[in-house]
């Protein structure tokens, strides 16, 4: 009988993450003040950071090493498994071999607790007692929450609005593990009331509860800001994902011939496939990267690479990376976690060098992919994680076609037992497809071509 699961024991859990800075053929764009047009110093990062994130924001270690009080956190769900789809070969007839890492199956329900257990750690440890962020879907939210109430830190969540109302009970999971949580755009704050003052009735979105976040976090001596993708140190944190998913492999003589992940702000994706990107950079191995993102909120497909906030109300360094323009506001998708205007720096040097490829799908598209996941492997994804399910069938159909036994390979995000309103809903046809408005990407690009580092 085949095996269905590769599981790694306790005692194969890598103790080091894997930073890929040192590796690449050049320094990343380094992020600018704005107001200075100069290279940011990483002290201005202080009043936000712990210091200790800030060196493993910049360093250039190979090995960063996995804090033993982090480990035992991890043990909680990890190492996760890396199971083989056969139902889903069989659904698609395809010689293709088809295999996912289950990240669903952490406390949270999503990789996310990768990065929040060890930053909750690191905040811990240097003396702070608060932390804020935002969160999209509730998935980060609710990660972050856990891990402050592991490490004993109080935490404050501004969630995007519309995903506040879609999605009541993620916001309860974070009430239950302690944390408070309010709707983006708040009053609390000077950049939510300047959003509320242009327009009450906002959605939010990520990159404006990113800005009341920062801002509350820098105007109270003992917090501090958590995010939870985008930056390095993040995408750090989540290579556990690709070093398991490595050793899983090699376990069963299997090279991956594509992997594929979901991308929001980059860091599943990210944390799946940087450990694999050295040996592509060599030129040892061929694979193929597949980034897969919302036609809604298309970063990598239709942004531009310039230097952009990473906020929408402009509190952040820029970044230079692929964007739609801080001030996009994407439509309301259900993939709560893929409403981004940016994507990872890391990330987008790999799309920008064409080391990475990227691809778009519509809503409804990607439901249906989730059905399908859903009665042939049992899972119901994440909508997020849908979307890279949805890569993995049109490339396994494309096998088919070709009579290729290609080996594919995909990061399982997050599951959907809280997203049952976005299915009943599709379930019911009332799902429509939003799509991005492209006079607005138009309008949010011009705006940012005259930021420092983009003229
Ligand atoms: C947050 C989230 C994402 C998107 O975020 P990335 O930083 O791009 O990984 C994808 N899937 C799930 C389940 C999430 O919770």
């Amino acid at each position: 009988m085949e095996e269905k699961k590769i599981l790694l024991s306790e005692r194969e859990l890598p103790t080091e993450w894997y930073n890929v800075l040192p590796d690449l053929p050049e320094q990343l764009p380094p992020p600018i003040n704005p107001a200075t047009g100069e290279p940011i110093k990483p002290e201005d990062l202080l009043p936000v950071f712990p210091i200790s994130l800030i060196k493993q924001e910049i360093s250039q270690n190979r090995w960063i090493p996995i804090p033993d009080e982090v480990l035992e956190v991890y043990k909680l769900w990890r190492p996760t498994p890396l199971v083989r789809a056969y139902e889903l070969e069989k659904y698609l007839n395809t010689p293709a071999r088809i295999y996912y890492k289950n990240e669903s199956v952490s406390p949270t329900g999503s990789h996310k607790p990768n990065t929040a257990v060890a930053q909750a750690y690191f905040n811990k440890i240097e003396g702070v007692k608060r932390l804020t962020t935002e969160t999209g879907a509730g998935q980060w939210g609710s990660a972050l929450a856990f891990a402050c109430n592991i490490f004993g830190l109080k935490c404050r969540v501004y969630m995007v609005k519309v995903s506040y109302y879609q999605k009541p009970f993620r916001k309860s999971l974070m009430h239950i593990w302690g944390a408070e949580v309010f709707p983006s755009p708040t009053n609390l704050t000077n950049a939510g009331r300047k959003i509320l003052a242009e327009d009450p009735d906002s959605p939010g979105s990520l990159g404006i509860a990113i800005s009341e976040a920062i801002e509350d976090a820098v105007t109270n001596e003992d917090t501090k800001y958590s995010l939870g993708s985008v930056l390095n140190h993040v995408l750090l944190h989540q290579t556990i994902i690709g070093l398991e998913t490595k050793k899983q492999l090699e376990l069963i003589n299997e090279k991956p011939d594509i992997l594929i992940g979901c991308v929001g702000g980059g860091s599943n994706f990210g944390g799946f496939i940087l450990p694999f990107v050295p040996e592509k950079l060599k030129g040892k191995s061929e694979v193929k990267f597949l980034a897969v993102e919302p036609t809604a909120c298309p970063t990598l497909t239709k942004g531009l690479y310039l230097y952009d906030f990473g906020d929408t109300v402009g509190l952040t360094p820029l970044l230079k990376m692929y964007t739609l323009g801080h001030n996009f506001v994407p439509p309301k998708i259900h993939a709560g976690g893929l409403r981004y205007h940016g994507d990872a720096p890391i990330l987008c040097y790999l799309v920008y060098k064409n080391l990475v490829e990227a691809v778009a799908y519509t809503q409804k598209a990607v439901f249906e992919a989730a059905i399908i996941f859903a009665k042939t492997e049992g899972i119901l994804p994440a909508p997020e994680t849908a979307h890279a399910i949805k890569a993995v069938i049109d490339e396994a159909i494309k096998c088919k076609e070709t009579k290729e036994e290609k080996c594919i390979v995909f990061n399982f995000s997050g599951h959907g037992y809280f997203d049952i309103n976005a299915y009943d809903q599709y379930l019911e046809s009332k799902l429509e497809d939003v799509d991005y408005a492209d006079e607005m990407i138009k309008k949010t690009l011009e705006e940012i071509k005259k930021l420092p580092g983009n003229v």
